[in-house]
């Protein structure tokens, strides 16, 4: 058996949750009253889904999350994804049906249908894109069709595998090239939307490739891009997603239907590691605590899932239904944050490999973040203290995944805000200090007065100087707390 690490101070039960792998809790019908309590349950970025609801409901839950985090005084991100070119389901004659094994059904391009076997599809040129055999998933796969004939403007299909579909559930073809146009005229106006509410993260969804990104960033040049991976064509192009990126989310849930369920585990392996070797943060996402909406515990399965997806280096994990409508959405945090924190504090865990430093990086800031971070694995430094801009240095520090925080203080809010999603970062908001020296011993003051710090405790402060510059870290001090910061 393996005994624990000791274990680091933390100053309140939330904080203390919200400094290793961070959750991500999707905001909806269930939760937007009850945003205080999924904080204290250790929510660090809350998440709205623009392609549920309508621009008002997106505009008070921004306001609700602010208050929030207002109330409780810490920062908390806000994610808002964007729907990108998802192909759906139309409204039904119904609402809701059944399909059975051998019906034959008939898709169109519309909105809505007054016949029950007649399925209206959101999105145009399919009809163009199936030959006789492809697939046609529906509901994220619950349901597959295969293409019979193409009959003018009408496909005919058989079902292959039979299930519940309703209104508006997703559609996907995987075995047809459909070209698609992202962003999407709904998706311009949601990222108008999203600037105008000063969300810190928007997430992009059915990315293809990194020109899809660049398009993105042309419209919102000063927000953190997400690219989620669930496209298969995505896979082929990840290099050019990565550098045009600031994170990735593994999208499980279309990746799943767009590729085969089982290679799943897999390819997050792969999507985190590479994520994290190209310096970008990675949130993996989709069903983690599924059963979670509907019962009060999660099962052996999604703990272990949970577990999985820390050990397997992400920054976060994700809450989808399960806080948006579920039944139980304070207790999923509750119960996500306490399966993080198992793994955090044990030695295997600690003992993971590290990403390496490597010489395509040979910057003053990546130097100083390794030194750091092997110091502080030397000296059993639970406490690394990082003085950032713009929050590269941190980000850096954030992969080695010291055995503790990192303290990230910044005097720059956009900067506070978008550390929010990093793995093991603590982001403070600082007064801009002139030289080093009064940062050390400012800083110092503040961590003590806000008992993030403990007197006699051994630190490692990361800075730059000249102070105030974006990307110039290059000082280390080791230091023990209480001991004059100042040289004279
Ligand atoms: P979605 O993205 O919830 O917006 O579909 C996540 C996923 O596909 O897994
Ligand atoms: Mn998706």
């Amino acid at each position: 058996m393996q005994g624990p690490t000791p274990e680091p101070q933390f100053s309140s039960v939330a904080d203390e949750q919200r400094c290793g792998t961070k959750i991500v809790a999707t905001i909806g019908p269930a939760s937007e009253d009850r945003v205080i309590q999924l904080i204290d349950a250790g929510m660090a970025v809350a998440r709205i889904n623009f392609s549920h609801g309508v621009d008002d409901d997106h505009r008070r839950r921004v306001e609700k999350i602010r208050t929030a985090a207002r109330l409780r005084g810490v920062p908390i991100g806000i994610l808002a994804d964007i729907q990108g070119p998802k192909m759906r389901l139309g409204k039904l004659a119904g609402g809701e049906l059944r399909l059975a094994r051998g019906q034959v059904v008939r898709l169109f391009e519309g909105a809505l249908s007054d016949e029950l076997d007649l399925l209206p599809c959101n999105f145009l040129g399919f009809r163009g894109a199936l030959k006789v055999g492809d697939r046609v998933l529906l509901a994220d796969g619950v349901v597959e069709l295969v293409t019979e004939a193409i009959d003018g403007d009408i496909v005919r299909a058989r079902v292959r595998r039979p299930g519940p579909i309703s209104d508006r559930k997703g559609v996907h073809m995987p075995d047809s090239y459909l070209a698609q146009e992202l962003p999407t005229p709904q998706d311009r106006k949601h990222i108008s939307l999203a600037q105008e509410l000063g969300v810190d993260f928007l997430g992009v969804s059915f990315v293809s490739r990194g020109e899809d990104m660049e398009r993105i960033r042309d419209l919102a040049p000063k927000m953190m891009l997400v690219a989620k991976i669930e496209r298969r064509t995505a896979l082929d192009n990840l290099k050019g997603i990565f550098e045009a990126s600031d994170g990735i989310m593994v999208a499980r849930g279309d990746l799943g239907v767009e590729t085969q369920l089982e290679q799943l585990p897999l390819l997050q392996k792969t999507l985190i590691q590479e994520a994290l070797k190209a310096g970008k943060f990675v949130i993996t996402a989709t069903e983690m605590l599924e059963s979670m909406i509907k019962a009060s515990r999660p099962t052996r399965a999604e703990v272990t899932d949970v577990a999985n997806a820390v050990l397997d280096g992400s920054d976060a994990v994700m809450l989808s239904a399960e806080t948006a409508m579920g039944d139980y959405p304070i207790e999923a945090v509750q119960a996500m944050s306490r399966i993080a924190r198992a793994v955090e504090t044990s030695q295997r865990y600690h003992e993971l490999p590290r990403v390496s430093f490597r010489q395509n990086e040979p910057t003053f800031s990546n130097a100083t973040a390794l030194a750091a971070a092997q110091a502080a694995e030397a000296l059993s430094i639970h406490r690394i203290i990082c003085f950032t801009e713009s929050g590269n240095t941190v980000r850096l520090l954030s992969r080695y995944r010291v055995n503790g925080e990192i303290i990230a203080l910044t005097p720059n809010e956009k900067t506070l805000q978008e550390m929010t999603i990093l793995s093991h970062v603590r982001p403070i908001l600082c007064e801009r200090e002139t030289s080093l020296e009064d940062m050390m011993h400012e800083a110092q003051n503040l961590l003590l007065e806000q008992r993030v710090c403990l007197h006699g405790e051994e630190v490692i402060f990361v800075a730059g100087v000249p102070p105030g510059v974006s990307r110039s870290t290059n000082v280390m001090k080791l230091h023990r707390i209480g001991e004059p910061a100042r040289m004279h």
